[in-house]
């Protein structure tokens, strides 16, 4: 079976080559299979896939084709959760998550990181190279390591100090800079749009339709950076489609971005058929801030051409989704992630998804990941889900009356409560509020005495969680 790598603007083909990404004419490649060199039916093929393990390389007729064992994590294979409670909360009889998180460096990228390593392998690639903020930083890395060749971040202004700590744990070497050194030039650049590694994302798609029993879903939100995910997606259905593993590609594609930054969004919304790079954006879920998605003009054809849309989320939304998602589903995602339930909320209320159409979440990434997303999930829900007891309660309450120094405050459980400590036994439990958020200890006053001592003061968290917890005493 052959393959040829196809301009997606101009239709100049090429021999497929690694190195090749764009076309003379400045567009990106993809990776065309010739399918009817394969000589079997959909049926047949649906067998054969069936047959082997779960992951990324059982769709093997659909990827390129390299000599010798891929360099697998143990990628793909993620489950298709079937979201009972999360439908209720949004009016909606069958939603699926594709559970991506629980990919081996907690992110979708990895089924495009093997099947680029691999095929870099072949070509007898000697290093890997990527520009990142994060995600791609971190998987591209630890196939690095797998593959025994040595990988070089560039690490782009603004990137998530998490995940690039994940890189640098798969012994990455980190460059901050947003240009290709020189001297260093000698590496192979791998970008999310390169075909061999739209190749590997596709599969995702793929397993949605064979765990639907290669019936597809009316709907897949998927969350668009450069908008790699949403164009491999949008390859698989049309690929599934000619060789027959389905038998109508009926799906819509919902594209979804981040306000700040959603340039594929405003191009969708203004009719255009290419997308405009933003000078002026916000970076607020820097992973999926891409000011000049370079798949720009094909999303827009596959949202379009699947009857999908684009939709832009606001940062309050995404953090919301997180925790409805966690809540309802036990499946904890990144900012870019959430995107997509906080689309499809607005999509439903919006008209465009009907309440018993099965639609697909692609939750492409771990909140783990993003250490910094938690704690402001956190700040939100204060105060609804912090309550303190005993103690801590205690001294939330004297403090409510007035600030106090702790030696005060030791005397006034003693006073109030009867209650008995050594010293340091009170500087804990004030410690702990204090990291809380809850109390705040201002430095010491002018002309108190020779010793340094801190007064405490009530914040106005501590203030609430005191009420809320007030209020739940029995
Ligand atoms: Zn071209």
């Amino acid at each position: 079976m052959k393959a040829w790598l196809k301009c997606t603007r101009c239709g100049r083909t090429y021999p497929p080559d690694i190195e090749l990404r764009l076309c003379e004419c400045g567009s990106p490649l993809i990776l065309i299979h010739e399918i009817e060199g394969l000589g079997i039916g959909g049926t047949e093929l649906k067998k054969i896939i069936g047959s082997r393990p779960p992951g990324v390389w059982r769709y093997l007729e659909l990827l390129p084709k390299a000599i010798g064992e891929p360099v697998s994590l143990g990628e793909g294979g993620t489950y298709l959760q079937r979201a009972e409670r999360l439908g209720r909360e949004l009016g909606l009889r069958n939603i699926y998550l594709k559970n991506e998180t629980v990919n081996p460096t907690g992110s979708f990228l990895d089924r495009g990181s093997t099947v680029e390593v691999t095929m870099a392998l072949h070509s007898k690639v000697r290093c890997l190279e990527c520009f990142s903020r994060g995600n791609l930083a971190a998987s591209l890395a630890a196939y690095a390591v797998k593959a025994g060749i040595p990988c070089r971040v560039y690490v782009l202004p603004g990137a998530e100090q998490a995940k690039i700590l994940q890189a640098l744990a798969y012994d990455a070497e980190l460059i901050y800079s947003s240009r290709r050194s020189d001297q260093l030039g000698d590496g192979h650049l791998v970008e999310p749009y390169n075909p061999f590694f739209l190749d590997g994302l596709k599969t995702s798609t793929l397993e949605i339709l064979e765990q639907l029993d290669w019936n597809p879903p009316d709907a897949i939100f998927i969350t668009m950076g450069t908008g790699s995910n949403l164009t491999a997606a949008w390859k698989a259905l049309s690929e599934a489609e000619s060789i027959g593993l389905i038998e109508e590609n009926s799906t819509r594609l919902y594209g979804v971005q981040a306000s700040g930054c959603a340039p594929i969004v405003e191009a969708f919304k203004r009719g255009l058929d290419e997308v405009e790079p933003k000078k002026d954006y916000k970076m607020i879920f820097p992973d999926i801030s891409e000011p000049n998605p370079i798949l720009g003009s094909i999303v827009l054809k596959a949202i379009r051409g699947s009857s999908g849309s684009a939709i832009m989320v606001g940062e309050d939304e995404i953090l919301k989704s997180i925790k409805l998602l966690a809540k309802t589903e036990g499946v904890l995602a990144e900012p870019a992630a959430a995107a997509s339930i906080a689309a499809l909320k607005i999509a439903v209320d919006d008209g465009l998804i009907d309440r018993s159409e099965r639609v697909v979440c692609m939750i492409t990434g771990s909140g783990l990941k993003d250490p910094a997303s938690m704690r402001e999930l956190f700040k939100l829900s204060y105060p609804k889900h912090v309550r303190v007891s005993g103690t801590k309660l205690k001294i939330l309450k004297l403090l409510s009356e007035r600030s106090m120094y702790g030696y005060e405050l030791w005397k006034s459980l003693k006073t109030a409560y009867g209650l008995e400590f050594k010293l340091p036994t009170i500087y804990q439990h004030l410690s702990e509020l204090l990291r809380m958020g809850l109390i705040v200890s201002k430095p010491p006053e002018k002309g108190f005495g020779r010793r340094m001592v801190r007064k405490y003061h009530l914040t106005e968290s501590g203030r609430r969680v005191l009420v809320e917890s007030l209020n739940r005493e029995p």
